[in-house]
């Protein structure tokens, strides 16, 4: 059994959401929180949605090697993943599941090969313009950047070890939880 399911796929796809369901029922998983210099948005806790830091204290943790993975994201902000956590959850024998984008996924399987890499995909390219057009928490340019770096990442499809579309969340959140305990 992997431990380590990486769940990437385009800006506006459900991530968070298909996370969130597969922790409903799952509470012994552990989701890793990121750390990032992006603000946070209204209803954003430091801790537990993102760990937000200043681009000083990104820069110091990325020199003591504290991120498994980091990357810019959309051209703007920077984000990674806590090393610590990870290897605990992995000693501990316990899964942890990353949500991260196309960029980090790489990296983590670069530096542990036995991770789970899976693609959440969206139904169509037209439903996908539509979530990011709808989600709305972003100005118009922030928007267009989103939609070039969603098209960008839907290219890495192929470097995943599974794809798992998400046309309906429970049934995606269920199809991820079966690769997980494969
Ligand atoms: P948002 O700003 O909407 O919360 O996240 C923007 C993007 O950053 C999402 O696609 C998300 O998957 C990605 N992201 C979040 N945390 C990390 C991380 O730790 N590493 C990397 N590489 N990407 C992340």
């Amino acid at each position: 059994m992997t431990r380590l399911t990486v769940l990437a796929g385009p800006t506006a796809v459900g991530k968070g959401t298909v996370v969130r369901e597969i922790l409903k029922d799952h509470p012994e998983i552990i989701l890793s929180v990121s750390v990032t210099t992006r603000p946070p948005r209204p209803g954003e806790l430091d801790g537990i949605h993102y760990f937000f830091v200043s681009d000083q204290t990104f820069d110091e943790m990325v020199e003591n090697n504290e991120l498994l993975e980091h990357a810019v994201v959309h051209k703007n902000y920077r984000y990674g993943t806590p090393r610590g956590p990870v290897e605990t959850a992995l000693a501990n024998n316990q899964q942890i599941i990353l949500e991260i984008d196309v960029q980090g996924a790489r990296q983590v399987k670069q530096s542990l090969p036995a991770a789970n890499l899976i693609f959440l995909a969206p139904p169509s390219i037209e439903e996908l313009e539509r979530r990011i057009a709808e989600r709305g928490t972003e100005n118009p340019e922030q928007v267009a950047i989103r939609m070039h770096s969603a098209l960008d990442e839907m290219a890495a499809i192929g470097e995943f070890d599974h794809v798992v579309v998400n046309t309906e969340v429970a049934q995606a959140a269920q199809e991820v939880l079966e690769l997980m305990q494969a």
